[in-house]
């Protein structure tokens, strides 16, 4: 057989859904195993959008629809960005596509030459390096370690932009230290940016889920300047318990960006869902009540977690203030043998603490951080109290 695609032969998988599918399979397979690995929601779709995708389908509304999304669908987010930020956004600015992840994909895949470079703050999700290697362009991680709040500075962009840097990804809250950059950390950064004419892609998947009243501020909301260099990546997944409904959004502060997204999206992966658009309407302009509840949920869950894994000897972690992932730091655990195996990263303990203790949880090496692996609150509080009392014996020996 000849040769397959270099560039694409080289793509690790994402070590979020292969902890997930195993785990999955675990559990097809009859074993007792409890799962932090994917951040997924366990709560249910509310009723009011379920019954939207459903009257689409009784409607007849079953066939294709513009590349980017019906006028419908891309107004409903339109009118979801001004409510909550204030900014305006004309349909050709916005793009509707096949979760965020597919967004992101078209987003890089606009503003990328090969040989690009894109800053990536780490710890970073899993899949930004990946989709910029896919494109041609050079991940560059720019590191910021427990000690600094897993927080980059506007220092370090500007110390990390070279003549070939053409974007950054600002990730906020972010996926999975769950960090939130203040105001003014957010505006240096966007500030540095601009200087140096950097598209500024701002995935805001979690920005709903904020606690301890902290408040979020979105990169659209930092002047026109950093507005126009601006591509914001969104979605229903995360806020709105939607993961399987695949429904993301771009929205362009240029429109000849959008305009590219929209053009690659039709000869890929073309529209989405009928139905699934009418749901994610639902979802952004119907009644927003279930997205506080569900906040509350994961607040209280945080809580819990973050307590306990601070009580237990040789793991510790700081308190996230966004997102639903809890970043544990192992690295007491390095040398010490654990379910008959010698830990020497946090691959091992993942992998000994899944197979051993039945709790599957991510190790962050494919976030770009050592010692350290993601918990995910997104499951319930049972689920929470046996995982980490599981750990508790675990770590006995
Ligand atoms: N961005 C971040 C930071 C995420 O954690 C996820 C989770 N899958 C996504 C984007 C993609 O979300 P989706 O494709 O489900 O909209
Ligand atoms: N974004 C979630 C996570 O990081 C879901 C899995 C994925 O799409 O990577 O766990």
């Amino acid at each position: 057989m000849k040769e397959l695609s270099r560039v694409y032969s080289a793509v690790a998988p994402s070590a979020t859904l292969a902890v997930d599918a195993k785990f999955k399979q675990m559990k097809a397979d009859g074993i007792p195993v409890v799962g932090f690995g994917a951040g997924e929601p366990d709560f249910d779709t509310p009723d009011h959008i379920k019954e939207a995708a459903i009257l689409a389908i009784r409607n007849g509304e079953t066939k294709y629809t513009p590349a980017a999304g019906t006028v419908a669908v891309r107004k409903a987010v339109a009118y979801r960005i001004k409510e909550d930020f204030g900014v305006e956004f004309d349909t050709g600015s916005i793009i509707v596509s096949s979760g965020a992840k597919a967004c992101l994909f078209a987003a890089f895949a606009a503003v990328l030459n090969p040989g690009d470079e894109v800053l990536v703050p780490a710890p970073y999700w899993v899949s930004y390096t990946e989709q910029i290697k896919m494109l041609g362009g050079v991940p560059v991680p720019v590191f910021a370690g427990e000690d600094r709040s897993f927080k980059v500075s506007a220092a370090q962009i500007e110390a990390a932009v070279t003549g070939k840097t053409k974007a950054i990804i600002l990730n906020n809250p972010s996926n999975p230290t769950g960090m939130i950059y203040s105001r003014e950390e957010l505006s240096a950064i966007a500030d540095v940016c601009v200087r140096h004419d950097l598209y500024i892609i701002a995935d805001e998947i979690y920005y709903r889920l904020c606690y301890d009243g902290a408040e979020f501020t979105s990169v659209i909301t930092l002047g026109e300047d950093v507005l126009k260099h601006t591509i914001l990546i969104n979605g229903v997944s995360k806020s709105y318990a939607m993961t399987g409904w695949r429904c993301g959004y771009a929205a362009c502060g240029d429109k000849a960006v959008a305009k590219v997204m929209s053009n690659s999206i039709s000869h890929s992966l073309g529209s989405i869902g009928t139905m699934n658009q009418a749901a994610m309407a639902e979802a952004l302009c119907g009644p927003q009540e279930s997205v506080e509840e569900m906040r509350k949920v994961f607040e209280q869950r945080r809580d819990y977690m973050v307590e306990r894994i601070n009580s237990i000897d040789g793991v510790s972690c700081i308190k996230p203030n966004g997102a639903f992932y809890v970043m544990m730091n192992i690295e007491k655990l390095i040398g010490r043998t654990l379910g008959g195996t010698e830990i020497r990263s946090a691959g091992d303990f993942a992998m000994a603490f899944l197979e051993k203790g039945l709790v599957a949880v991510v190790a962050c090496d494919a976030f770009g951080i050592d010692n350290f692996v993601r918990w995910t609150y997104a499951t319930s509080l049972d689920n929470i109290k046996e995982g980490l009392d599981r750990l508790e014996n675990f770590l006995r020996g």
